[in-house]
């Protein structure tokens, strides 16, 4: 019999127990910097060497770290269900925990592209470079010529993969979200394609803005909320 298709929606929280901190509980990372600052093209042109440090930083902490438990569970479900990650998350802990199909929302911090260039016109242009957790400065060029930036969708930008999300979100027989306060749009939005019939279980010790009678809320962070929603799949099988 084919696999049922899981579809999990993911946010900072999913890699709080990985020591990453997401923007709005309490932590000194994100005490020291404005997201407007280091996250918008006007944060950029006030001062890029600002923005290249914020995500040189990012690049270091996320070489240290290591998936939690989370991340290894999401994983662990390809044995059992077709299973795709969509996240709103930069950093590559859901691919290094062993998940082969991840589509990334806003970009991943260890990749750059020109600043000016053709990818801004048409997102299908392979003009962006893994660079792993090297760092950038002011004055590291693309082949084009233009100054490198970081391969993240800012406040304002378009998010180029959210068609290919709408529609992966379309074929969920169950959709899971995992460690999102659902407040970034559009991503926030994707459950309304979710199917009718579909259920909808959602990860998190807090409220998420998302009404819909049928979500089911796991109230736990996501190490052991994914426990308990394993369980609930094996006692509903
Ligand atoms: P958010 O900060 O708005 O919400 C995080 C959610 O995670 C909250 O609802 C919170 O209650 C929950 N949470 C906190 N600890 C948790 C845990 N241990 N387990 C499960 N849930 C937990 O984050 P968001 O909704 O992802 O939106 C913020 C934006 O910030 C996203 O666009 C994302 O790209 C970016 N961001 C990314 C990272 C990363 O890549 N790791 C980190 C911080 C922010």
């Amino acid at each position: 019999m084919a696999k049922k298709r899981l579809v999990v929606l993911t946010g900072a929280g999913i890699s709080a127990e990985s020591g990453f901190s997401t923007f709005r509980d309490n932590n000194g990372y994100w005490d020291k910097y404005d997201p407007e600052d280091v996250a918008s093209i006007r944060g950029w042109e006030r001062d890029r060497q600002y923005v290249l440090d914020f995500y040189n930083g990012v690049r270091e902490q996320l070489r240290d770290a290591s998936p939690n438990r989370g991340h290894m569970l999401i994983a662990s479900l390809e044995k059992d269900y077709d299973v795709d990650v969509i996240t709103q998350n930069v950093d590559n802990l859901h691919e290094r925990a062993g998940s082969t199909r991840v589509l990334h929302l806003h970009g991943e911090v260890t990749k750059v592209r020109p600043e000016k260039g053709a990818y801004d016109r048409d997102f299908s242009v392979s003009e962006v470079f893994d660079i792993g957790y090297e760092r950038v400065d002011v004055g590291d060029l693309a082949p084009n010529g233009t100054q490198l930036r970081p391969h993240i969708v800012w406040f304002g930008e378009a998010v180029p993969n959210i068609e290919k999300a709408m529609d992966i979100v379309m074929k969920a027989d169950i959709f899971l979200i995992v460690g999102t306060s659902l407040s970034v749009y559009p991503a926030a939005g994707l459950y309304r394609y979710v199917r009718d019939g579909v259920p909808i279980y959602v990860i998190d010790p807090k409220d998420v803005n998302l009404r819909d009678k049928r979500v089911v809320h796991i109230r736990e962070k996501a190490g052991v909320g994914m426990e308990k929603f394993i369980k609930i799949l094996e006692n509903s099988r």
